[in-house]
């Protein structure tokens, strides 16, 4: 039961570490059973999925996009979304910036790091992840609150604990740096595999799934057609 699952999770869960419910595949009467129990932040991936379901969850909940986001569809999530976790280019920031300014909205948003350098993946690399900060100040309409990474996908429980550690000192880096207009709050990072390994290292934001959830169907398709997983 989903409900058991979430109260078993935010037992479990250090205080001041943050759930996110990785919602992928699930429909919307899963995600307002995860916030009846007790769920605040919904985590979606895809921008079909976010439209699909984001009408028919009655419930207060804040959502954050965690997937890879294309400029051509900022427009249709900035009114809905309370934070991006997955910033990594600056194309998109501009984008997020000039809907943002339109609505008046200043987006919470999150840089994702890339802590394995792994060429096919998406975020920005450790050593380039600074420089991209400072270049986000530019943008009135965003504002940065922390970093986020999926790690490496080879890696997943304890394997991933080098990584979050070399995320967290990168967080503890920039924070003790105080640039105007950046405020490190956030550090997302740890799933269902890893997230007890994430907390222990720093995280205050995990995104799991498959625990609150239950597995994923492997060839479950999103709304718009796209493979996950
Ligand atoms: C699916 C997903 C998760 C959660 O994965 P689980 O292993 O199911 O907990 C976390 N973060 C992102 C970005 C995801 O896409």
């Amino acid at each position: 039961m989903i409900k058991d699952n979430v109260k078993a999770l935010l037992d479990e869960l250090p205080a001041g570490v943050g759930l996110v419910a990785a919602a992928k595949t699930r429909s919307a009467e899963e995600i307002s059973e995860a916030a009846a129990a007790g769920v605040k932040i919904i985590g979606e991936n895809y921008v079909q999925d976010l439209l699909r379901v984001f009408d028919s969850v009655k419930f207060p909940v804040s959502w954050h996009f965690i997937g890879h986001l294309q400029t051509n569809k900022v427009k249709l999530i900035v009114d809905k979304v309370d934070m991006i976790e997955t910033l990594d280019s600056l194309r998109v920031a501009q984008e997020i910036n000039k809907r943002c300014t339109a609505i008046g909205k200043v987006m919470p948003a999150l840089v994702e790091v890339n802590i394995a350098d792994e060429s096919a993946k998406t975020g920005i690399c450790l050593a380039n992840a600074l420089n991209f900060i400072k270049s986000l100040r530019n943008f009135e309409n965003i504002r940065v609150e922390g970093l986020m990474t999926m790690g490496p996908r080879t890696a997943s429980g304890e394997t991933m604990r080098p990584y979050f550690k070399k995320l967290k000192e990168l967080f503890e880096k920039i924070k003790e740096m105080n640039m105007d207009g950046v405020e490190m709050k956030y550090l997302s990072m740890g799933m269902t595999s890893s997230y007890m390994a994430a907390a222990e290292e720093g995280a205050n934001l995990v995104r799991i799934g498959t625990k609150l959830f239950g597995e994923r169907l492997s060839n479950a398709k999103s709304a718009c057609g796209g493979n996950y997983d």
